[in-house]
């Protein structure tokens, strides 16, 4: 059975017309697959009787609308970060996350289960790879993450990140095609502005990004400024390497216009010191980048320490004074929401 909301709107209608239904039908099914799904989808808003009568014959037989399960949920001591364990029709277990403050939250969620890419600090990338997860599964996290902060009391979801598990450029149509729906102003409405894809490098799927004039904010993580570090960390550094990849950032620079993300996952020793600084500022020069630190989480299978406070502030400090801007990633909620991709990880007992 294939899900409704794998469906862009367009595609829903002609689903809907080919059914023997007025067109004008569309708008009402979609808000109620993508606003309102609190409720049985035959309860939802307005449903006309004809409406009514094709989501009879044709959900549960041909098509379907549940959402996945949520197995677990667990909340930092403010609330404010809720971490889901999501659990798909095969079995394979995601990460969804809510975070931010009331009026103002952003959703992380993950774009396969698993990842293919490998990076060796990563919790995610220590497990492997399993599958790609289909447009409807990552358009139905920001559907229950939705409805986890209306549990909750809470609204304003403002902000998507792709930053749960797995690699997004790796997954390419069937996340451009979640996003065009996501960002539909009919239905989930969070602005394509308002969205960051972030990739670990892969060269084609950037400059698709850019050939494509896709409206979406790009995040790379770069985490080392020289080949032979980034590939110890990092293993399709080898595949993709720096010379390129910076390249093709000034490419996707030119062609959108747009400020490009950098993030930076602060270890200790390993790409702290004032040495990994200027190495990267000179990696950046020429480019309008705004570099996100971000300090290790543990995970098992990494024997790396986060970079201690004083020397992320110094870090920080030298990438303002080159000129970047650049933020600290607050560890909000860390008590709960740790390292992508450990939740999943720890239980399924792959790693943690
Ligand atoms: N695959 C994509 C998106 C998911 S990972 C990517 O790699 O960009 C999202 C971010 O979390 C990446 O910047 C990644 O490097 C970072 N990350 C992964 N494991 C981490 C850890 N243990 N501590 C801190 N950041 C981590
Ligand atoms: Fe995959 Fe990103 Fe983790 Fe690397 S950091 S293994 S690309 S999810």
């Amino acid at each position: 059975m294939t899900s409704l909301y794998d469906l862009p709107f367009d595609s829903l209608r002609s689903v809907l017309t080919e059914g023997g239904l007025a067109a004008a039908h569309t708008r009402a099914l979609w808000r109620a697959l993508h606003r309102e799904a609190d409720r049985h989808l035959l309860d939802r808003g307005d449903l006309s009787p004809p409406l009514k009568r094709w989501i009879a014959q044709h959900v549960g037989q041909t098509w379907s609308s549940d959402l996945p399960e949520i197995v677990s949920e667990i909340a930092s001591s403010d609330g404010m970060t809720r971490k889901l364990l999501v659990r798909l029709h095969d079995g394979s277990r995601i990460e969804t996350v809510v975070m931010g403050y009331p009026g103002r939250f952003t959703a992380c969620i993950s774009t396969q289960a698993g990842c293919a890419m490998g990076c060796v600090f990563c919790a995610t990338g220590q497990g492997g790879f399993k599958r790609h997860l289909t447009p409807a599964e990552i358009v139905m996290q920001v559907v229950l993450a939705r409805l986890t902060l209306q549990r909750h009391g809470l609204s304003g979801l403002r902000n998507l990140v792709l930053m749960g598990m797995g690699e997004p450029l790796h997954n390419y149509d069937a996340v451009m095609t979640a996003l065009g729906i996501i960002s539909d102003s009919r239905g989930i409405n969070i602005g394509p502005s308002k969205i960051s894809i972030s990739t670990v490098g892969v060269i084609p799927g950037i400059r698709r990004l850019a050939d494509e004039g896709q409206p979406y904010m790009l995040a790379l993580s770069l985490h080392a400024a020289n080949d032979a570090r980034r590939s110890a960390l990092i293993p399709v550094n080898k595949r993709w390497p720096l010379a390129e990849l910076i390249e093709t950032c000034h490419y996707y620079a030119s062609r959108t216009g747009k400020r490009l993300f950098i993030e930076w996952t602060l270890i200790a020793g390993e790409n702290d010191s004032v040495e990994d600084a200027a190495e990267l500022v000179s990696l950046l020069q020429g480019l309008d980048a705004h570099i996100n630190l971000i300090p290790l989480n543990p995970t098992e299978g990494f024997a790396g320490d986060a970079t201690a406070t004083r020397a992320v502030n110094d870090f920080q400090a030298r990438m303002r004074a080159a000129g970047f801007p650049a933020t600290v990633r607050q560890r909000r909620g860390i008590d709960v929401a740790a390292g992508c991709g450990q939740l999943a990880g720890s239980r399924e007992g792959a790693t943690s």
